[in-house]
């Protein structure tokens, strides 16, 4: 399968690079980079810290979309605006771990997935994607004599709390118990707080040293705790995740997926 990789010196796009390199059944079809970018001309896979493969990166993206089965894009939201178009024009299919678009940009890449296979996540870990699966299962399983509670530790340098992460697998638990997370979310507890109310998911963050990301899932019971954690020590568990995604488009209908479609959740 020949796999593209738009955006290819970048942090995610050299991960993006070695993965597609190290993966058996995988062929590396070409990367390209933005305009003026200084890695252009560069060999792809030396650029990523690999034997030299003979591709330079590029910056004419209708050439890789032609040369590849499916392309991945961890780029910025202008930049997947063309990157749609051309995988539109050439039926390749894509991944998309770019975020930050706007309704335009969400609006634009639903109308591309009518004629492509598309693969969408904010977060591409596959660790990660399990842990939300399981906590919506949990959360309808054990009912509200189960407390839940949401821990999650990162660097010393992130600047919002609780992560996004944790903000998602709160929402999985929410709907697992089919209510709204905005009516049981409980964060920043402080001082005399009061007892905590039946239903509530608590939210509770540490920050400290360079740690990459850990989240743990706590069902506390009356006489029993169920505790789910995922540690992540790389971000090469995104790459990881994209291109097992990449790899799952192959022989698919066109169509807007995510991860728990890759993982068989749904
Ligand atoms: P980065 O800035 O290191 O890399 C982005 C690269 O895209 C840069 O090299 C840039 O030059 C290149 N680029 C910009 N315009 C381009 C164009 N027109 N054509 C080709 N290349 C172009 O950033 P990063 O840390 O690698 O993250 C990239 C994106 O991926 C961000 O949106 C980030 O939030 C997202 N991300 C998503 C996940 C996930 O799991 N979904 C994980 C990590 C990062």
């Amino acid at each position: 399968m020949k796999i593209g990789i738009v955006g290819c010196a970048g942090r995610m796009g050299q991960m993006l690079v070695q993965e597609v390199t190290a993966t058996q059944g995988c062929e590396l079809a070409g990367g390209t980079e933005g305009p003026g970018n200084p890695a252009l001309g560069r060999d792809v896979a030396a650029h990523a810290g690999l034997d030299a493969c003979g591709m330079e990166i590029s910056e004419d993206a209708e050439a890789l979309f032609a040369a590849s089965d499916v392309v991945v894009d961890f780029t910025l939201p202008a930049a997947t605006a063309n990157h749609l178009a051309l995988a539109q024009k050439n039926g390749t299919s894509l991944v998309l771990g770019t975020t930050g678009h706007d309704e335009n940009g969400l609006a634009a890449i639903e109308a591309a997935a009518k004629d492509i296979t598309i693969v969408k996540a904010m977060n591409f870990s596959i660790g990660v994607n399990v842990q939300f699966a399981i906590t919506q299962q949990l959360a309808g399983i054990l009912d509200d004599d189960y407390d839940i509670e949401i821990i999650e530790m990162h660097h010393k340098h992130k600047v919002d709390s609780p992560s996004g992460t944790a903000i998602g697998l709160g929402e999985a638990a929410a709907a697992g118990r089919g209510v709204s997370l905005d009516d049981v979310s409980a964060r920043g507890r402080d001082g005399i707080t009061g007892a905590r109310k039946k239903g509530d998911i608590g939210f509770a963050s540490l920050r400290g040293g360079e740690v990459v990301g850990e989240h743990t899932v706590i069902f506390a019971g009356e006489n029993e705790r169920v505790e789910f954690t995922h540690r992540a020590s790389s971000r090469g568990i995104f790459s990881k995740g994209a291109i097992r995604a990449a790899r799952w488009t192959d022989g698919k209908d066109a169509g807007l997926y995510d991860m728990l479609d890759v993982l068989g959740f749904k």
